[in-house]
C-alpha cells in the first residue's frame, strides 16, 4: 500500500538545538517534502539523497535507538500525513517513545488526521519578512486550534525585516490560545540585529516569550 512507503532524507541522533527542549537527546526523522520554499531554507530536498522506507524498516531502525524522542521533521512531516498515520497507528505503543512534530503550521487538515498519535508540537509561524513566503494567518490559527489539543509551542524566525503588524498577530494569536512563543534570531544572524529591541514589542503584547537561539548552530552539532 501506498501510504506504507515513503522517502526519507535521513535518520540520526542529535541535540535538540532549538524551543524549549534544546539541549535534549532526539532522534531526527527528515522527511524530502514541503509546502514552501522559503528563502533561508537549507533542506536538501534531492530525492535522489534518500532511500525508501517502508513502516517496518523504520520501526526496526527507531527501536534499536536509545534515546526517547522521536522528533519528525523535514521538509514538512504533514506532507508524508498517510505514511506517519500508518507507522504511528501500528508502532507507537511498541517504540513507547515519544513523538515529537517540528512542522511550518499550515497543513492544517492534515495535522487534524493525525494529532492523537503526536505528543509534542513545534509549530513555526512562518513570516513574509524573513521567509519571503506569504504571511497566511489564516492558517496557522486553524492549526493552532487543532494542535492545542496537545503540548504546543509556536517558534518565530525574525531578523530587522519584521513588521509590526507581523509581530502584533503572532503574539495575540500565541496569547489567545496561551502557547509559549519562542522568538527565534534568523542565522546567520545579522551582527546589528534588533534583538531586544523585537523581543520587547512581543513581551508588550504576551509574556510568556521567550528568545532561544539555534543552540546546535553555535555548539557546532548537527
Ligand atoms: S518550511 Fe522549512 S523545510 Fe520547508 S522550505 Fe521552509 S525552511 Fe525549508
Amino acid at each position: 500500500m501506498e501510504e506504507k512507503h515513503t522517502k526519507i532524507r535521513e535518520i540520526f541522533e542529535s541535540i535538540q538545538g532549538e524551543g524549549p527542549y534544546v539541549g535534549q537527546k532526539h532522534i531526527f526523522v527528515r522527511f524530502c517534502k514541503c509546502n514552501l520554499n522559503c528563502e533561508f531554507c537549507d533542506t536538501d530536498f534531492d530525492s535522489k539523497n534518500a532511500k525508501n522506507y517502508d513502516v517496518y524498516k523504520l520501526f526496526n531502525e527507531l527501536d534499536k535507538i536509545k534515546c526517547d524522542t522521536i522528533s519528525f521533521t523535514g521538509g514538512e512531516p504533514l506532507m508524508d500525513v498517510k505514511f506517519l498515520n500508518a507507522f504511528l497507528e501500528e508502532f507507537k505503543l511498541s517504540l513507547n517513545k515519544k513523538i515529537y512534530l517540528e512542522t511550518n503550521g499550515l497543513l492544517f487538515e492534515q495535522l487534524n488526521e493525525i494529532i492523537d498519535l503526536i505528543d509534542v508540537v513545534s509549530m513555526d509561524i512562518k513570516l513574509q519578512s524573513a521567509t519571503g513566503q506569504p504571511n497566511r494567518f489564516n492558517c496557522n490559527e486553524e492549526f493552532l486550534k487543532i494542535a492545542t489539543k496537545k503540548e504546543v509551542f509556536v517558534k518565530v524566525v525574525f531578523d530587522n525585516n519584521i513588521i509590526q503588524e507581523e509581530i502584533e498577530t503572532c503574539a495575540y494569536l500565541a496569547k489567545k490560545y496561551n502557547v509559549l512563543l519562542v522568538l527565534q534570531p534568523k542565522m546567520p544572524m545579522d551582527c546589528d540585529l534588533k534583538i531586544e529591541e523585537i523581543y520587547n514589542k512581543f513581551y508588550e503584547i504576551y509574556e510568556n516569550v521567550r528568545l532561544i537561539p539555534q543552540v546546535h548552530k553555535f555548539l557546532n552539532v548537527i
